[in-house]
């Protein structure tokens, strides 16, 4: 059985290790895990096989015919057995969330165009609710709260706003590429692979791995 302890050098800091990717048996990505669902995932023997940089190497117990200490490393991404079928044909429609919104539009209000942090952030439904508007994926943006108050109960065209850009429904792997924190470049290009040709995303992703 393996022991889980934290490698040396980085016990005092966690969150810089990164998340690891994890795929079902077609390498859809399916979520991020932390290094200890991903050992766990591997002593289970729930994984096909493992690729990109390596992230963290886990420390076992001592062997007692060798005396070695036993190693384990741990992959940026992990293939595991299964297939999930939820996203088969492009049904998959991801949970909105606050979170995720602001991620998609970078933080960006779509009316003046300025970037904010979080707390001054609002989900804008561009249709209001009030006028049959859905919450939904197509029909929300990133706004600030003045912009919103502003806007009010109405369309863009009603408050003669522009709206910056278009709003659109995250495929499966440009929302794992949204929640994700300390993405390493093994993973954005993987997850690149499966984001649509024309994504909005693309360039963003590009130019963090340095490829405009
Ligand atoms: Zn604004």
């Amino acid at each position: 059985m393996l022991c889980l302890h934290k490698p040396e050098d980085v016990s005092n800091v966690p969150e810089l290790i990164p998340q690891i990717l994890r795929t079902d048996s077609t390498g859809i990505p399916l979520e991020w895990i932390g290094h200890q669902e991903a050992a766990r995932l591997i002593s289970l023997d729930m994984v096909q096989y493992a690729f990109g940089r390596i992230v963290t190497r886990l420390h076992g117990g001592i062997n007692a015919f060798s005396q070695q200490q036993s190693t384990l490393d741990i992959n940026a991404i992990l293939v595991t057995r299964g297939r999930n079928r939820e996203y088969d044909k492009g049904r998959f429609i991801p949970p909105l969330s606050n979170n995720t919104l602001f991620r998609r539009d970078e933080n960006l209000c779509l009316y003046c165009g300025k970037q904010y942090p979080k707390q001054q952030l609002s989900r804008d439904h561009v249709r209001p609710l009030s006028q049959g508007g859905r919450d939904h994926w197509k029909n929300v943006v990133t706004a600030c709260k003045r912009c919103n108050n502003h806007k009010a109960d109405r369309t863009p065209e009603e408050a003669n706003m522009k709206l910056l850009a278009i709003p659109f429904v995250p495929n499966y792997a440009e929302y794992i590429y949204l929640q994700g924190r300390h993405i390493i470049a093994d993973q954005m290009e993987f997850l690149l692979n499966h984001f649509p040709k024309n994504s909005p995303l693309r360039q963003r992703v590009k130019i963090r791995l340095g490829k405009s």
